[in-house]
C-alpha cells in the first residue's frame, strides 16, 4: 500500500470524482477526511464504505469556498488524525451561461467554489506541511481550463486560475519537500455533467482518441500516483486524464 500511514483531505468527496478519489486513497492505506458541503448522507456512505473495508475515514462538513470554514476543515482533520499529508482540492461546480446572459452571481459562485476554495484549503495546510517538511497538494482543474469552452467563461477562468496557482505554489514551497500538481480530467459522467445535451456528449466522444468517457477511478488512479513517493520528483505539472481529448 503506497499511502500507508498518510492522512488525506479530499474536498467535495461525497460523490462523483471526489468520492472515487477518497475510496482510492483509502485503499492505498491513507486515512481520509471526506469533505462535503450539503450531501451529508452521501458523505457518510463514503466513510462507511471505507471503514467497512478496514480503512479510516471521517466526514466533515464545510463550504470550502468560505475562508473560515476551510480553515476549520483543516483544523478538524489535524485534531482528529494529527496531521495532513495530502490535500486534494476537488470540490467544484458549474453555472454555465453565455457572457451576454451571465449574472454576476454566476461568475462569483463558480470562482469562489472552484478557485478560492483551492486557495483557502492550500493556505490552511501550507504552514503545517512546511513545518513537517512533507506534503502533496493535488488540484483538480479541467480540460476546459486548458482549451476553453463557449458558455463556460466562469468555469474556464476558475480552472485556468487553478493551473497558475498550482505552478506558483509549486515554486513557492518546493524547497520544503511539498509537491503541488494539477489533474485535468476530460469528460466524466457525474451529477456535474448530467445536464449536458446528448449531442454535445456524442461530439466529445468522437473527439476522444481512446473512444470512451472517463470514470472517477481513472482520475483517482492519477491522484494516487501523484500522492505517492513514486511521484516525489514531479511538481508544478498539469496531468491530463482525458483519453487524449486535449493534447498540449
Ligand atoms: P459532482 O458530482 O457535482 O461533485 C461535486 C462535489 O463537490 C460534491 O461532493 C459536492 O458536495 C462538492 N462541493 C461542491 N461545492 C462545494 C463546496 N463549496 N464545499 C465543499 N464541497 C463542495 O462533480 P464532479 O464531476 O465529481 O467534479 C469534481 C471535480 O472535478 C470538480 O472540480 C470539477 O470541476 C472537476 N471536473 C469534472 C469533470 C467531469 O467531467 N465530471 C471534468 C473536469 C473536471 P455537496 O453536494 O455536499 O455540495
Amino acid at each position: 500500500m503506497r499511502l500507508e500511514g498518510k492522512i488525506a483531505v479530499v474536498t467535495g468527496a461525497s460523490r462523483g470524482i471526489g468520492r472515487g478519489i477518497a475510496l482510492r486513497l483509502a485503499r492505498e492505506g491513507a486515512s481520509v477526511v471526506v469533505n462535503y458541503r450539503t450531501s451529508k448522507d452521501e458523505a457518510e456512505d463514503v466513510v462507511r464504505e471505507i471503514t467497512e473495508a478496514g480503512g479510516k475515514a471521517i466526514a466533515v462538513q464545510a463550504d470550502v469556498g468560505d475562508f473560515k470554514q476551510a480553515q476549520e476543515l483543516i483544523k478538524t482533520a489535524r485534531s482528529h488524525f494529527g496531521r495532513v499529508d495530502i490535500l486534494v482540492n476537488n470540490a467544484g461546480t458549474t453555472r454555465d451561461n453565455l457572457i451576454m446572459l451571465m449574472k454576476e452571481n454566476e461568475w462569483d459562485d463558480v470562482i469562489q467554489t472552484n478557485l478560492k476554495s483551492t486557495f483557502n484549503c492550500s493556505k490552511a495546510v501550507a504552514r503545517w506541511m512546511v513545518k513537517q517538511k512533507y506534503g502533496r497538494i493535488i488540484n483538480i482543474t479541467s480540460v476546459i481550463g486548458l482549451a476553453g469552452q463557449a458558455g463556460q467563461t466562469n468555469y474556464a477562468a476558475s480552472k485556468a486560475g487553478i493551473i497558475g496557482f498550482t505552478k506558483s505554489l509549486a515554486k513557492e514551497i518546493g524547497s520544503r519537500n511539498i509537491t503541488v500538481n494539477a489533474i485535468a480530467p476530460g469528460f466524466v459522467p457525474t451529477v456535474l455533467t448530467s445536464t449536458l445535451a446528448e449531442e454535445a456528449k456524442e461530439d466529445i466522444l468522437k473527439s476522444t482518441p481512446l473512444g470512451r468517457f472517463g470514470t472517477p477511478e481513472d482520475i483517482a488512479a492519477a491522484v494516487a500516483f501523484l500522492a505517492s513517493d513514486e511521484a516525489s520528483f514531479i511538481t508544478g505539472q498539469v496531468l491530463s486524464v482525458d483519453g487524449g481529448l486535449v493534447m498540449q
